[in-house]
């Protein structure tokens, strides 16, 4: 969901600075660098690769996982609403069945927060289920904490604050990686790797095919604390605005509302206007009584977010809008005169960065008509532009494992958003539910990879099929 003023621009240019950039260049000395081994490296340690490296671990595979920020979680702890979609869209489809089709380690980590208050569950949708069946909120900072537990409890080597910044290759062969953190610069070797870095770093570094669209509005959604979630129902019931409502837990209560939409359309053109001028959603979810867990606020740039000199006006011109986004509700909502920020994203969140070249690209056909394949890994039934695009009849298609293999590399899988050519298609596959199933189909393959000394082209589709049922994954036949 992009939101209302997913469009708009920055709001004046910045004046003229100093680049500081010259015609000089400087030659790096070589230097030998210590190597860890492994038998699986997973690259980014967010939705996807949690699940990837959980995934490997499990199948005995010696792990590591490489993540530039100092905890897990990635886009779904940053990003987000809800995660979307554990389950098919049956509601907006009468007789259709209600069933989970992501299940094994995504589901696991849902049952994990449960148990400490960090979810809504699969609390079902009471309005608005045209767009989504089922709203699963989740608290983020009990996420990254909750996962950090579980990869430690796999016995996943988890290198956070580390950045990886290189990849050495042998022809088409991924050796290692090379990565960086206060503890120096160091070489990963392993057999096999997975990249769930969201910008398709480790693919781009190992010489992968890739392409930069920029086709989404990037973000920075906020935490906004001191509010009244029954007030801001009231406002946007009031205003006949109302577009999404679900009940669930929160704070420990059962039947507490945990989803809220509006369509701008309907409220006072003052905020209506204010909040387009800001990309301003007005969807919510949220776990706690006096909490909108996520705000967002998108903001579409000139050029793709790899540009660093670009993301800085971005990220400048994103706080100053959670700013204005603070002063709208205080002004406008009843219940949140005294909001203020509580979390914000160390960094703008993209909804694509690379788009990685694999051996196959999911079509928007194949997510529409509900196409299965022979190497399928993972059942999905979500679209972020549902009802406009629906997968046919409240049904599934399948990701096949060839969409997760990088194109002309021999040992390199990626999972995420990187996959998918497609923006339509890439509304469906790039939401977090299916980047975990990702993960895990990517993890599994990768350890089974490594065990059998195999490049992923040569591992036979059967054992891996065989691991992923083992691991819970649900199969649509
Ligand atoms: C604003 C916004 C709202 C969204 N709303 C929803 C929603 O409501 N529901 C939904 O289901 N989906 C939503 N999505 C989509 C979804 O959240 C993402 O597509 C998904 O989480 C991406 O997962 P990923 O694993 O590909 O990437 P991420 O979760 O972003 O993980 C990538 C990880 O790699 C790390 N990393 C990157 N480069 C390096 C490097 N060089 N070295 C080390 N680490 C590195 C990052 O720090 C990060 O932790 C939204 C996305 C955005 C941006």
């Amino acid at each position: 969901m992009l939101g209302i003023g997913a469009q708009a621009g920055f709001a004046k240019d910045s004046p003229a600075r100093t680049t500081g950039e010259s015609s000089d260049n400087y030659q790096e000395p070589a230097k030998k660098l210590p190597v860890r081994k492994f038998d699986v490296v997973t690259a980014g340690a967010g939705t996807a690769g949690v699940v990837a490296a959980l995934a490997a671990a499990r199948q005995g595979a010696k792990t590591a996982l490489i993540e530039a920020k100092g905890y897990p979680g990635g886009t779904v702890v940053e990003g987000g609403t809800a995660l979307h979609s554990f389950y098919n869209l049956w509601k907006a489809f009468p007789g259709v069945k209600k069933r989970q089709v992501v299940r094994g380690i995504p589901q696991e980590i849902i049952d994990r927060l449960a148990k400490v208050g960090g979810t809504s569950g699969h609390a079902e949708m009471a309005k608005g289920y045209d767009f989504d069946s089922v709203c699963t909120a989740i608290d983020t900072e009990i996420y990254k904490l909750v996962t950090f537990e579980m990869l430690e409890e796999a016995g996943v080597f988890i290198c956070v604050n580390t950045l990886l910044t290189g990849a050495i290759m042998e022809g088409a062969r991924l050796r290692g990686v090379i990565a960086e953190s206060r503890s120096g610069r160091e070489a990963f070797y392993a057999k096999s790797f997975v990249d769930c870095t969201a910008y398709g770093d480790l693919s781009a570094y190992a010489g992968a095919k890739y392409s930069e669209p920029n086709d989404y509005a990037v973000a920075n959604s906020t935490g906004i604390a001191n509010v009244s979630v029954e007030k801001y129902h009231e406002f946007l019931k009031s205003h006949d605005a109302l577009t999404q409502y679900a009940q669930g837990l929160r704070d420990g209560k059962d039947g507490q509302i945990v989803r809220l939409d509006g369509t701008s359309v309907t409220l006072p053109s003052q905020f209506r206007e204010q909040a387009n001028n800001i990309g301003m959603s007005m969807v919510t979810t949220t776990v706690h009584d006096n909490y909108f867990m996520f705000i967002k606020l998108n903001l579409k740039m000139p050029v793709s977010p790899t540009n660093r000199d670009e993301v800085a006006k971005a990220e400048l011109e994103l706080r100053r809008r959670q700013v204005k986004a603070i002063e709208l509700f205080r002004k406008y909502v009843p219940g949140c005169e005294k909001a203020f920020i509580a979390r914000t994203s160390p960094q703008l969140c993209i909804r694509r960065g690379r788009l990685i070249t694999c051996d196959y690209d999911i079509t928007l056909s194949d997510v529409l008509e509900g196409r299965h394949f022979d190497d399928d890994v993972v059942a999905y039934g979500f679209h972020d532009s549902a009802p406009r695009l629906q997968i046919k009849n409240g049904g599934t298609y399948g990701i096949p494992y060839r969409a997760l293999r990088v194109a002309g590399i021999d040992n390199l899988l990626a999972a995420g958003m990187m996959i998918t050519s497609n923006h339509d298609a890439h509304m469906s596959t790039r939401n977090t539910v299916s980047c975990m199933g990702q993960g895990q189909a990517a993890g599994t393959a990768a350890a089974l990879c490594a065990g059998k000394n195999c490049g992923t082209r040569e591992l036979p589709y059967a054992s891996l099929r065989k691991a992923l049922e083992n691991g819970s994954v649900y199969f649509e036949s």
